[in-house]
Parts: structure tokens; sequence; C-alpha cells
């Protein structure tokens, strides 16, 4: 039985006050949830002060990425993962679509990242997910298949284990357009398949996969009927703990 995880990435969006102050609010909406993992991603410079004031709580914080470096030097600018560890951070988000396309995050680089959060016992939520024209042209499948290759690379059983997968169709991220949950499904499907494959069946049945692209209050309780998707990450509908909570506390059947 996978446990739901339903996860909000709330990108540049917040300055410290107002990540505290969403966390506060979500923290009381959720406060009996148990039906699923509860995690936020709020930017760097206020993960210690909410992951303080979520200590004790449900919901625990992600970083939105970390450094491929694994010892502190001279990396201006980087943060690397005993620093994620350090500012109270159990998860970090890695490849994101928005890191691949604006900031050079190739499969290969997502894979060093990979590696470099499991070496300091964080849990990555590693994202995939074609662009329009890849879909369009029929190749979806094989491009996230390409992605699963490269960006686990190297990774044993167990590395899979501890890993969560987040299927973000580019083509959904943002734009208020959702894939329905019988695409979302078909991918889904197609990449626990791929973990079969070339990993292992066990694993594939454990590994959780999560939808993300134009999640709302209003559509997650139909895309979290399908059989092989196991949460959401949420990006715009997260940043209020209104509609965030909704969305965590979706009708179940
Ligand atoms: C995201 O950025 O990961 C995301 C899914 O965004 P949105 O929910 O706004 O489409």
């Amino acid at each position: 039985m996978r446990k739901p995880i339903i996860a909000g990435n709330w990108k540049m969006f917040k300055l410290i006050s107002e990540s505290v102050n969403t966390a506060t609010e979500l923290k009381s909406l959720v406060t009996n949830t148990n039906h699923c993992e509860i995690v936020i991603a709020p930017p760097y410079t206020a993960l210690k002060s909410t992951s303080d004031r979520l200590e004790g709580s449900n919901i625990r914080v992600a970083a939105q990425d970390l450094s491929t470096e694994t010892k502190h030097g001279a990396h201006t600018g980087e943060v690397c993962g005993d620093m994620i560890r350090d500012a109270g951070c159990t998860h970090v988000i890695i490849g994101h679509s928005e890191r691949r396309a604006m900031y050079g995050d190739t499969n290969a680089v997502v894979n060093r990242k990979i590696k470099a959060a499991l070496g300091f016992n964080l849990t990555p939520i590693v994202c995939i997910g074609e662009t329009l024209d890849e879909r369009d042209s029929g190749e979806a499948e094989m491009v996230v298949a390409k992605q699963l290759e490269e960006s686990l690379a190297e990774l044993t059983a167990d590395d899979l284990l501890r890993i969560i997968l987040a299927y973000e169709p580019v083509w959904a991220i943002g734009t208020g357009r959702t894939a329905t949950p019988d695409q979302a499904q078909q991918m889904h499907a197609s990449i626990r398949r791929w973990i079969s494959d070339h990993i292992g069946t066990g694993v594939a049945e454990s590994l959780r996969i999560l939808y993300g692209g134009s999640v709302k209050p209003e559509n997650i309780a139909d895309l979290m009927r399908e059989a092989d998707i196991d949460g959401a990450l949420v990006g715009g509908a997260s940043l209020e703990a209104g509609s965030f909570s909704r969305i965590v506390n979706y009708e179940r059947s």
C-alpha cells in the first residue's frame, strides 16, 4: 500500500514572514490529516523559520533544489545537502522543469543531485515530464524513459526505495491545462513499467509517483482515483493555505 503524498512547491514566491504565516495557517487546517504525507517547499531563505514553526506537526519541509557539491567549499551561491538538513528539511525537489529549462539541470546534473541528496539522507522528489512538442509528436513516453534512464543512472534498488518521482508534463505546469486523469494514468503506468523492467517489480510496486501540472481542489479527487497516481506536486494552488488544504483533504472514495 503506497501512502499518498501531497507536496506544495512555493517556488520564488514568499518572503520569510509570508512563508511562516502560510505554514501556520496550513498546520491548523490539516492537523487531523493522516491519510497522506504533506510536504511544502518554501524558498531557501524561509526554510529554517518555516520548519521551526512546523516542528512536531504532520507537515514536512523540502528545499526546491540542492547543489551537486557534497563538501563545503568555494561554490558561491550553492547550497548543499547538509545545509538543507540543517535548515530542517527532510525532502528536496530535484530536476523541476523550470530548473531544467532555465538553469541547465540536465539529466546528468539531476543524477548527481539525487546522489548528493541521498548521501545526506534527504528524500529526493525527482521531476520528469515531456514538453508539448514532444507530446504532440508522439514522443512523450520515449522522452520520459530517457529522463528515467539518465537521471536514475547507477542508482540501486535500495536507492530507488528512498526516492519519490513526480511526473509533470511541462505543458500542464502553471498553464491551467491539466493532463486528464487518463493521460496521467497512462504515463504513470508506463513509468512504473519502466522501473519494473529496469530496477525490479518490488521497487516499482513501492515507488510513489506524484502527478504535477495545474492540480487544483477541483481536479485532485479524479486524479487520485487512478491506480498509479500516488499524490500530487502542486505549484500555484499550494500558495494559499485554504486551497492547498482542500487539495490535501481531497474527497476519497
Ligand atoms: C509545479 O510547478 O511543479 C506545478 C505543478 O505548478 P502548477 O501546479 O502551478 O501547474
